[in-house]
């Protein structure tokens, strides 16, 4: 099978690694970013910079949007100059981001008058699964579309689920993303808890570690960025806040109980109020130092 025409729009933390596996596995490319300057590393790779989405997606097979959130999925498909304004019958719109299940469905009723099928296909792990082409593809839209797509998911991801139609990629995303934030703030204030009782945060960590709390957070993300004061952004503290309305939403949409969904929600808005949105999202952690009066790991001033 010859290697596709692809066109990627939003060159991000997450856009750019998944560019750059496609260009690596052959695909021949175009970008667009609102930033020009985020689309300068990947035409030293052999990307074609463009002026706009409707440019990038003119002669692609298949368009890949990977935006912060709906208003930018919106703006870029459907707006002056949007991925629906060049994108031809036939090609496959692959929306990648994490937002809500219904932009996907009115992005899969405004394309179908062009014969364009689009798959919702939000993604699960992190920049470093982008970076290594491991990511999880929740993929969901008609299945046809689905296995095309198998060209482009191949270079980026370890594994593909098909979790229904469209919409459910972004439902499953929603749900992942609403259990990790409640870990990260149940890992936040159970490590409070310990320091403010006199314990070492590297013990009880240790101890959740082994045992039936074990988790990802308490595992890698407080040893490896919580206690050396490593708050760079691999997954924005924003971005999870959006995720965590998100599932509000949803699950005010279909009678879901939401009660520690609302706490953690509610604990991400807070903590994006005092500036730490642009922050990584483990950097909850300072929020419960700043309510707690406590100090877990090292200061940022005594790195
Ligand atoms: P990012 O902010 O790093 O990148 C988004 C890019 O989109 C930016 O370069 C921005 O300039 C560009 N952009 C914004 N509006 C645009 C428009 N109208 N047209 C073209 N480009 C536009 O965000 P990210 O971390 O790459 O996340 C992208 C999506 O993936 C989000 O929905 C996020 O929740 C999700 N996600 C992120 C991670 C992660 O670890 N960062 C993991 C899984 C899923």
């Amino acid at each position: 099978m010859s290697a596709p025409f692809v066109a990627v729009i939003g060159i991000g933390t997450m856009g750019a690694p998944i560019a750059r596996n496609l260009l690596r596995a052959g695909a021949q490319l175009s970008c667009f970013d609102v930033k020009r300057e985020a689309m300068a590393e990947l035409v030293e790779h052999g990307a074609t910079a463009t002026a706009s989405p409707a440019e990038a997606a003119s002669r692609a097979e298949f368009v890949i949007t990977m935006l912060p959130a709906d208003e930018h999925i919106r703006a870029a498909v459907l707006g002056p100059d949007g991925v629906a304004s060049g994108i031809g019958p036939g090609s496959i719109l692959i929306e990648m981001s994490t937002a809500s299940p219904a932009t996907a469905r009115e992005l899969e009723a405004a394309l179908a008058p062009a014969g364009v099928q689009v798959v919702d296909a939000p993604v699960g792990r992190g920049t470093q699964a982008a970076i290594d082409g491991t990511l999880l593809i929740l993929a969901s839209g008609p299945r046809d579309a689905v296995d095309r797509c198998s060209a482009v998911f191949d270079p980026v991801g370890e594994r593909t689920f098909y979790c229904g139609e469209v919409g459910a990629g972004k439902t499953v995303k929603l749900v992942n993303n609403l259990v990790f934030g409640e870990i990260v703030a149940a890992v936040s204030e159970g490590v409070t808890l310990a320091v403010k009782s006199g314990v070492e945060p590297d013990l009880v960590l240790e101890v959740i570690g082994n045992s039936l709390a074990a988790n990802a957070v308490a595992n890698h993300i407080f040893p490896e960025r919580v206690l050396p004061r490593d708050f760079s952004p691999k997954f924005r503290l924003d971005l999870e806040s959006k995720d965590l309305a998100l599932a509000q939403r949803l699950a005010q949409d279909n009678g879901a109980p939401f009660l520690l969904g609302a706490l953690t929600a509610s604990l991400f808005g807070t903590a994006v109020g005092r500036g730490l949105g642009g922050s990584d999202v483990s950097r909850l952690a300072e929020l419960y130092e700043q309510l707690g009066d406590v100090t877990i790991g090292q200061r940022s001033s005594d790195a």
